[in-house]
């Protein structure tokens, strides 16, 4: 088992695939673009299924796959196929803003990925294209469909930004209603380009949802993330709330990142991080890899002190 310094127990590796997306969404891109990592600074898929191998060892039961856009990453099926056949497979999840999604699901579904999260600010196509840069809401509705036929554990990430998105809100909510999906408005973090924008508190959003749909239900704690979640009268749905500004859930935490470029990050907010690619490519084995991940994951910040971020943008340490 992993533990950190505080006591944790880490089972939760979260996995940047790319830097590279195919969407520009305002609050994780800064207008000027990105500087694109050299391909030789990104891990191969063989040095991620090397990572995830030794975690898993370690006690890492979940793995979800993010980034940037984890399917614009090419040969990520087969990365996902190797993961699911390692000793000790943990739980597969992907993160997607969807667009591509439906290309791949049937795909993500033999390689047992079994939940799936796209991320979502709007539904309508106006807003959707300003904000991303992209007139792809079709697409993504589409991939949102084709999870509700296939039955996925699907969730969508919405966050609400002032003069953005606040008025989707409540349309984004009633998918929740209509479909079993739980949609989940997460707090916008103060990192590299968000600082520009002002997000909604979630008191903010479950007070304007409580007042359209009623009095919220609270529903019983599950998979210990770090969402609460209601449910609203006729909901065959859930509404999640993820709220890292205003109810820090940190004592809770039960995750580390691996960056596209070989980083461990202890914190998404946080500069501490173990550099695993150098490890890799200086030729450590295993277990001395293994022995520097237990090490670095006691150093594991104890809070996640958003207001001292280590400069990346969002899409360059994997949301
Ligand atoms: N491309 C994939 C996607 O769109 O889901 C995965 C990467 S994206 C960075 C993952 C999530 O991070 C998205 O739901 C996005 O809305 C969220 N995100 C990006 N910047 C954020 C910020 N500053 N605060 C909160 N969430 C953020």
């Amino acid at each position: 088992m992993l533990t950190d310094g505080c006591g944790r127990e880490i089972n939760y590796l979260r996995v940047s695939l790319t830097d590279k997306c195919n969407l520009r969404c305002k609050y994780c891109v800064p207008p000027e673009g990105v500087q694109r990592l050299d391909h030789a600074d990104i891990l191969t898929l063989e040095e991620v299924l090397r990572v995830i191998s030794i975690m898993t060892s370690l006690g890492v039961n979940r793995v979800r796959f993010t980034g940037g856009e984890p399917l614009v990453r090419k040969n990520v099926i087969s990365l996902i196929q190797k993961v699911s056949k390692l000793e000790n497979a943990p739980r597969m999840g992907i993160t997607t803003n969807g667009v591509l999604l439906d290309d791949y699901i049937e795909y993500l579904i033999f390689s047992n990925v079994r939940d799936i999260n796209i991320s979502l600010d709007t539904l309508d196509p106006e807003v959707y294209e300003s904000l991303t840069g992209q007139d792809a809401l079709s697409s993504v509705m589409r991939s949102i469909q084709a999870c509700l036929v296939n039955e996925v554990n699907l969730k969508l990430n919405v966050v609400p930004i002032k003069g953005i998105n606040e008025e989707d809100i409540v349309s984004l909510a009633a998918l929740a209603r209509d479909y079993k999906v739980a949609v989940r408005f997460i707090e916008l973090m103060p990192v590299g380009c968000a600082c520009s924008y002002e997000g909604l508190s979630n008191d903010e959003v479950r007070k304007k949802l409580n007042e359209v749909y009623g009095a919220e239900t609270v529903c019983e704690v599950e998979g210990g993330g770090p969402a609460t979640y209601v449910t609203y009268p006729g909901f065959v749905g859930r509404v999640g709330f993820i709220s890292p500004m205003t109810h820090a859930f940190c004592s809770a935490c039960n995750r580390v990142r691996l960056t596209c470029d070989g980083k461990l990050k202890l914190c998404l907010a946080s500069p501490e991080c173990l550099d695993v690619k150098s490890l890799i490519r200086s030729g450590a084995s295993d277990a001395q890899i293994a022995d520097e991940i237990k090490a670095a994951v006691l150093k594991k910040p104890a809070e996640h002190g958003l207001k001292f971020t280590d400069g990346r943008n969002m899409i360059g340490i994997g949301g």
